[in-house]
This record gives C-alpha cells, structure tokens and sequence, in this order.
C-alpha cells in the first residue's frame, strides 16, 4: 500500500503529523493507499517556503512566467492519459471522463499563456502637466486552493495556473479521497519551471484547512466543494482579511418545454443526469417537464437509465464508474430510500446493482424518480449521485418559478424550439450558467464560471479574466519628474491642473 505525503519545497516529503486517511479504488472496494493529513505546523513550514520563493517569482517578468506556462501546457498533454488513470483509479469515474477533465484544466494553463497581455496595465499621460498616471496589477503573494474530489485535477487546474501565472505562489489543498492526481500535476509544473516553493501540495482535512485560513501570510483562499463547507471557509476566510472565493453545490435545474426534441432532450439527460455518476456539480439533477411532455419523456427516459452500462471505469464498456466512496454511495442510496418514503415514483432504481467480480465496489445503477414535489428533501437537497427527478410544472411560468426559488443557482438549462421562450429562460433564470438546447454549460476559460444564490459566495466567479482581478491588487502611480520650474509646496488638494 502507498503511503501518500506532501509536495513542499520542490520534492515529495513524507507526512509528519502522525495522522492519516485511507485512498480507497472504488471500482474494488480496497484500500490503495494512506494519505498524509497535515498539521498546523507543516502548514506554516509550507507557507514560510513560499512567501520567500514567491519574491523572485512574482518580479520574474510576465512573458517569463508566460513561457513556463507553455511548456506546462505540453507537458500536461503528454502526461494526459497517465493522470487521467491515477483519477480514474483514485475517483472512479471513467478514463474517457477522466481525460476530458485534464483537456479542461489545459485549457485554463492555454488561457495562461496569454499573461503578459492580460496584466498589461493603464496609463493616461498628462493628468497633469508634466504628470503622469498608470495603473498596475501586482501580485498578491502566498494563495491556496481547496478543491473538491469530483474534479480533482480540473479544479486544481482552474486555480493554479492563474495564481501562479500572476506571480503568486500557489498552495494546493487537495481532497484526501483522491490525492494523487495534484501531486503528479504540481511535479510536472515544477518540470515546466516553476521554481521550488511556488507550488505546494499539501495534503489534509479540516485541521489543514483551517490552518491555511488562519494563516496571516495567505492572502486569498480559493476553493470549491460544497456549500455548508463553502460558506465556512468563506466566513472564515474574511474574518481574517483574507480574499475569498467560494464555488459550492448545485442542484441545475433542465426545464423541458413541451416543444422540445423529445430525443436530443433525452440524450442530454442521460449524458448530464448520469455522466460521472452524477458527481459533477454541472450534473443536472432535476428535470422540469413541461406540460404535456412528462409522460413521453418518462417513457423514453427510463429504458435509457435501465440500460445503462454501470462498471469500473478503466473498462472501455462502462458508461458510468462507481461512486467515490463507500460512505457516499450509502448517502446516496439513503436519498432515494427517503424519495421513496416521501411519495415520488421511483420509476427505475439502481439500488441492488451488483457487479461480479467487483462485489466490493461501490456501485449503483441510476435511478429515475417521477412526480417529484418542491417540498421533498429530494428535490430540495443536492444528492451528488446518479439519481434524476422529473417534476411536473404545467407552463414556463410555474417551471421558471421552480428554477428561480431553489436554493442553488450555479446552472440552468432549457430545452426547446422556441428562441422566445429559450431568450426569456435565459434572461430571468437565477443561475451563473445558463444551458439553451444545452445540458452542460461548461466552463470555458476565457469566460468566466460560477453559479448564484447559494452556489457561491464571494464576488469574484473563478478563473479566465475574473482570475487575473481575484489573484492581483492594483496600485496607481502618479508621478512627475519636476526640473524646479513647477516646484514648490501646495496648502491645497492637488488638482491636477
Ligand atoms: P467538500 O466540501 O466535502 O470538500 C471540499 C474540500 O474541503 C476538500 O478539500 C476537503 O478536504 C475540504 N473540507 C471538507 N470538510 C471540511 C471542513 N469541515 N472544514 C474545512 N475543510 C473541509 O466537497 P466534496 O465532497 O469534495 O465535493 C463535492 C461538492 O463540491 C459538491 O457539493 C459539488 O457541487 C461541489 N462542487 C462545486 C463546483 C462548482 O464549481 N460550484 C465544482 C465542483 C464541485
């Protein structure tokens, strides 16, 4: 079994705090390997290393950084399937799924590469005579992301190469389900020429966490997982002057209208509702059928989820892997026993799905409930898992009202034909990332991503130009290079003239 420590000062180190979690292949149930959950102390021991690397690194000229970054995109590209397999064995999810999350983050790491121009500054001559004015983006300094297990190199991906590409240093706190994958990603960023100390990966739980956040020489804290988690960071982050950006659960609402194309709208559902299992915190996890269209959309959906092909993810056969851990999947099955009791129909359920060979895994088929209600837990709550609800509204208003009075609001989506109705949705939806015709808005790194409503707190959305705002402070320099002429002491605010 593997024993999984830290990445600090340029070169993997073991963990120190005596404390430990297991890394479990959820395709078979067994335990590969012990991750180190750091304390306080390798905290700070991470966080002194990278305030003092950071110093060259942040006055290292931009189109300098710009070039670590190319050669980091390369690196990544050539490297894609092997991190690829390290998610898929640590997360589950499908080696196809699993490389289409690296293309993501290397999209982030191209978007980068464009630094020099994305910091260049503005400077206005003559805001007096003789006076000139610019303005400058500088780094922050020492930042740190907190990432999820769902993506657990993306989301990495989505942080990291913009923090660093400003001149920060970057300290990774990765989820401890599925630790490996960072640690591979931050070597090859070293490879790339990122000097030692600017990246970190530093293993852990709350106590790591909660550490970095009260560290006084971390500037800003990124971070994305869910939302009870997100908000204490968020709270917490502030509290002690730190930045904070906070991307959090979801539960993405898709209305069908009764226009819609009937199989376009069910190929969207499987692949959004069940892809990943539904761990993506893009899944669509409620359909809102519209008028009449419930009942056929019930009757193609279902033999669809039945005939899913559930297996381990290294399995080219499999369209959805199991899920992450054996705690989640109890969660999970315990969701669709409480929609049951609730009163939604449970038109397919994957709950006793077996597989042989892989009995110890932690699969489960999908699962298909109809006649959800806005009153039941299982509409209310984010499942994370490969169970869909159809909720029944009888026009666009009733299905909008659904949307928009849900406690999340990271995305939405419409099917239809009708652009008046898609234009409408669109507009008034309460929600960061709005679909039309389709499932998945995702992100795409010269936009911005991030959800409303209790799917985000903090101002700025992550990554593309929001990033480079988020991962630098401005300062203005007015300056005059007087020759003695205009010298002389001013009683009164300068203005200018
Ligand atoms: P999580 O909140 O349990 O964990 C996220 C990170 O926070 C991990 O690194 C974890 O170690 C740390 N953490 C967990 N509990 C903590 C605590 N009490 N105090 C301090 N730190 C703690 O989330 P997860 O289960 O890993 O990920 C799934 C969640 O992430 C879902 O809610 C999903 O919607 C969300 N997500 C959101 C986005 C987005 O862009 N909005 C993207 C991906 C995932």
């Amino acid at each position: 079994m593997d024993n999984i420590g830290h990445l600090v000062g340029g070169k993997r180190v073991a963990g120190t705090s005596g404390r430990t979690g297991p890394v479990f292949n959820p395709a078979t149930g067994e335990q590969s390997a012990a991750v180190a959950l750091a304390s306080a102390a390798e905290v700070d021991a991470a966080v002194k290393l990278a305030s003092k690397a950071q110093l060259a690194w942040g006055a290292t000229p931009p189109l300098m950084r710009a070039r670590v970054m190319f050669r980091l995109k390369e690196l990544l590209e050539k490297n894609k399937d092997d991190i690829a397999r390290l998610i898929t064995l640590e997360h589950g999810k499908t080696f196809e799924d699993a490389k289409g999350e690296v293309v993501r983050g290397i999209e982030v790491v191209e978007f980068a590469c464009g630094i020099p121009y994305l910091l260049r500054g503005d400077m206005t001559p003559d805001v007096g005579r003789g006076i000139d004015t610019w303005s400058a983006r500088h780094p922050l300094g020492v930042v740190a992301g907190i990432t999820p297990f769902n993506f657990p190199v993306m989301v990495g991906l989505w942080m990291s190469p913009m923090a660093l590409a400003c001149g920060n240093a970057f300290i990774w706190k990765p989820s401890e389900k599925d630790p490996t994958s960072s640690l591979r990603v931050a070597e090859l960023m070293m490879e790339a020429g990122i000097p030692e100390g600017v990246i970190s990966v530093i293993n852990g739980d709350k106590e790591a966490v909660d550490a970095l956040l009260a560290h006084p020489d971390v500037a800003a804290i990124s971070f994305v997982g869910s939302t009870p988690v997100g908000e204490y960071i968020y709270r917490t982050g502030c509290a002690n002057a730190k930045r904070v950006q906070a991307l959090c659960g979801a539960k993405n609402h898709m209305v069908v209208m009764p226009d819609a194309d009937l199989d376009q709208t069910v190929d969207a559902l499987m692949g959004a509702g069940y892809g990943a299992a539904g761990e993506r915190c893009m899944a669509v996890s409620v359909a809102v059928a519209v008028g009449k269209i419930g009942d056929k959309l019930i009757e193609k959906l279902s033999p669809r989820v039945s005939a899913l092909k559930v297996g381990p993810g290294m399995d080219p056969q499999s369209e959805m892997g199991p899920l992450v851990t054996k705690e989640h999947l109890a969660k999970v099955k315990g969701y669709v026993d409480l929609g049951v009791k609730e009163g939604a129909k449970l038109v397919v359920d994957g709950r006793g799905l077996k597989l042989q060979g892989y009995e110890n895994g932690y699969y489960m088929g999908g699962c298909l409930f109809d006649d959800v209600t806005s009153d039941m837990r299982i509409y209310k709550e984010e499942i994370f898992g490969p169970v869909l609800s159809v909720v029944r509204a009888p026009d666009y208003a009733a299905a909008i009202k659904l949307v928009n009075e849900h406690e999340y609001g990271n995305g939405a989506a419409i099917f239809t034909r009708d652009g008046d109705a898609a234009r409408a949705f669109s507009a008034e939806a309460k929600a960061g990332m709005i679909g039309v015709n389709v499932p998945i808005p995702v992100p795409l790194a010269f936009h911005s991503f991030g959800g409303w409503k209790r799917s985000i707190f903090g101002d700025r959305n992550s990554y593309g130009p929001e990033a480079v705002g988020f991962y630098t402070k401005l300062k203005t320099t007015t300056a005059r290079w007087p020759t003695g002429i205009r010298a002389g002491a001013e009683f009164v605010m300068p203005t200018m003239r």
